[in-house]
């Protein structure tokens, strides 16, 4: 298939575009490079360098490029920003949206697998938390993702759009190629490893009095190369699928003082933390049950353990020191 991916130079655009060019499929790789990085795309994917939000430039390239489907990773995504600044949040990840899909649905691409996230949840009522779960996001980032999904739905009622949305838990690790990098680092594994190296004096804990066994939060860590294979079985099963949600976790929650624990062990290296406030916006518990795609898609997670996650992260972090910067 010939396959457009937005946010291709991001996290885990970058590994989505490594494993579909694999499978031998030709990418065009879209990001605006807000937050993405040049030498995060693939050398063999096309680059085109262009934000969601320009109407007319994406118009455009849907008439240059004739291609069967879209997967959808761009946005705005980091959940402290969207509580000082929803409208970023929602112009980047919804107007940006509907801009995708006017262009797809002009040019007759009715094929979309939407990068979605555990945060349209909010705080859960159960745990692991099912697909239909209530939704009650509790950041702005959470909501425009779940506005994102419904307006799919429409699009489906009026177009016949075919769309997935994969709904992460916490991505982590790296190929050999490709890993976390951001500008400036948010994500717990990231930070803890910059501790590690020394990097920075102390990492902050943010919050130890939260109602889990130990008082930090817990999450679903999962590897980006399973996320990753997730994105193509949806790609390879969606015209049966029609329109379809699925949790992407391994089904196991893991506390910030145990992630940090996890990376003294496979680093061997020490740690400063200390304690600090609780981050406004973080839900306590976020842990997917993930037996739907497991069930419909048959996804298998191929890294489930933490340690083995971690381990992958931390060797793409010593072989790129630097990470994508210039
Ligand atoms: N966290 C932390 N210190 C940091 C960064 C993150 O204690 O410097 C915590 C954060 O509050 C959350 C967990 O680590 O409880 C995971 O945060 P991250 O930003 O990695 O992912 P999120 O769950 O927000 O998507």
């Amino acid at each position: 298939m010939k396959i457009i991916v937005t946010g291709a130079a991001g996290y885990i655009g970058s590994v989505v575009t490594e494993l579909l060019i694999a499978e031998g499929h030709s990418i065009v790789a879209l990001d605006n490079l807000a937050h993405g990085h040049r030498t995060a795309v693939h050398p063999d994917a096309k680059f085109v360098e262009l934000d969601l939000l320009d109407a007319e430039g994406l118009m455009r390239l849907f008439a240059t490029e004739s291609v069967d489907a879209v997967v959808h990773l761009a946005a705005e995504a980091l959940v402290d920003v969207s509580l000082r600044d929803p409208g970023l949040f929602f112009r980047a990840n919804i107007s940006g949206g509907i801009n995708l899909l006017e262009a797809m649905i002009h040019h007759g691409v009715k094929r979309m697998v939407f990068s979605s996230t555990a945060a349209v949840y909010g705080q859960p009522r159960e745990i692991p938390i099912p697909e239909d779960a209530q939704k009650n996001p509790v950041n702005a980032y959470g909501e425009s993702k779940l506005a994102f999904e419904r307006i799919m739905a429409w699009y489906r009622i009026a177009y016949d759009l075919h769309h997935v949305s994969l709904r992460y838990f916490n991505a982590a690790g790296a190929t050999e190629r490709f890993g976390e990098f951001h500008q400036p680092e948010t994500h717990l594994i990231p930070i803890v490893f910059e501790a590690a190296l020394g990097e920075r004096d102390t990492m902050k804990l943010f919050g130890s009095d939260w109602d889990t066994p130990d008082g930090t939060c817990v999450r679903d860590y999962v590897h980006v190369v399973d996320i990753a294979r997730a994105h193509i079985l949806a790609l390879h099963q969606i015209d049966d699928l029609g329109a379809r949600a699925y949790n992407l976790g391994n089904g196991s929650g893991y506390s910030n003082l145990q992630v940090i624990e996890a990376v003294r062990k496979v680093t061997g290296r020490q740690v400063n933390v200390i304690q600090a406030d609780r981050r406004p916006g973080d839900p306590a518990t976020l842990v997917a049950s993930s037996d739907r795609i497991r069930q419909e898609l048959g996804w298998k997670p191929e890294f489930p353990e933490l340690d083995t996650i971690i381990e992958t992260a931390w060797r793409w972090r010593q072989a790129h020191p630097h990470g994508y910067a210039e």
